[in-house]
């Protein structure tokens, strides 16, 4: 059977496991249904998630000339810190900003490789959680906007990493971590002006991915490089495909590649 389309990152239903859906935009794909069996897939052409063209993917799906015009791509998405909806005050397009900037936001712990802090939508919980592959993770600050969300994770940078190795995230090398224990004691460094914010909440979600076995060794798959790769499917983690042979496909970081897969 042959799906072929456009690479967005996948969908996910936080069951026990997690559920993933291969989104080619125009065609779904199970992937857990995938575990186990054979999987060939190349790409083919590119088509940018903003103008739809075969142009070079440059960063987060689009080319270029969309990277740096549409607010999807605006700095703020990467740097919540930066956001400047809440003053009025247009960086691309006021109207796009305001919706996307003016709803709650939340900072959050999360432990997907080690403790990381990050600053999400509440309406992208628990998907950002699982789209990073966290095993476990709970609720910091819960804030009217982007903004104020930004304000907390830049005072907690100093004191916690926001990244996520991905490899250590991938053999599943994962420390035990008392999120609420952390929370405790990260409190004093949210700023007096965001205090207000705090999540009494202690809540700590947990997360299963569909892995049947986690790799030792990692190479990681760039298609722009290597134009086809066939495989088993052992798991799904993260935004993550892993293949038995320890080749790992990060499908989120294939966004605007056009792949035909052979299943
Ligand atoms: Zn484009």
């Amino acid at each position: 059977m042959i799906f072929e389309g456009q690479i967005r990152k996948m969908i996910s239903e936080n069951t026990k496991p997690i559920r993933y859906y291969l989104n080619l935009k125009d065609d779904y794909l199970d992937v857990n249904q995938q575990l186990g069996k054979k999987m060939r897939f190349y790409h083919d052409h590119n088509e940018c998630l903003g103008c739809g063209l075969d142009k070079e993917i440059y960063r987060m799906g689009y080319c270029k000339n969309c990277f740096f015009t549409l607010p999807e791509a605006n700095d703020s998405i990467i740097r919540p810190e930066l956001s400047t909806a809440h003053l009025g005050i247009e960086q691309r397009d006021l109207e796009w900003e305001r919706k996307f900037e003016l709803q709650p936001h939340i900072v959050y712990l999360a432990v997907s490789s080690d403790l990381k802090v990050g600053v999400t939508r509440s309406a992208q919980i628990p998907t950002r959680w699982i789209d990073q592959g966290a095993s476990y993770a709970t609720i910091l600050a819960k804030t009217d906007n982007r903004y104020e969300a930004g304000m907390i994770e830049v005072a907690l940078k100093n004191q916690v990493s926001d990244k996520t190795n991905y490899q250590k995230m991938l053999k599943n090398d994962v420390p035990e971590i008392d999120l609420i224990q952390q929370k405790d004691l990260f409190k004093i460094y949210i700023p007096e002006e965001e205090s207000k914010f705090y999540l009494a909440d202690d809540s700590v979600y947990t997360f299963e991915y569909p892995v049947l076995h986690y790799p030792e060794k990692i190479k990681s798959l760039n298609l722009a490089k290597q134009k086809e790769f066939e495989g088993t499917l052992v798991g799904i983690k993260g935004q993550y495909l892993i293949f038995e042979d320890g080749t790992v496909w990060n499908v989120r970081g294939h966004e605007g590649f056009y792949v035909k897969f052979e299943l």
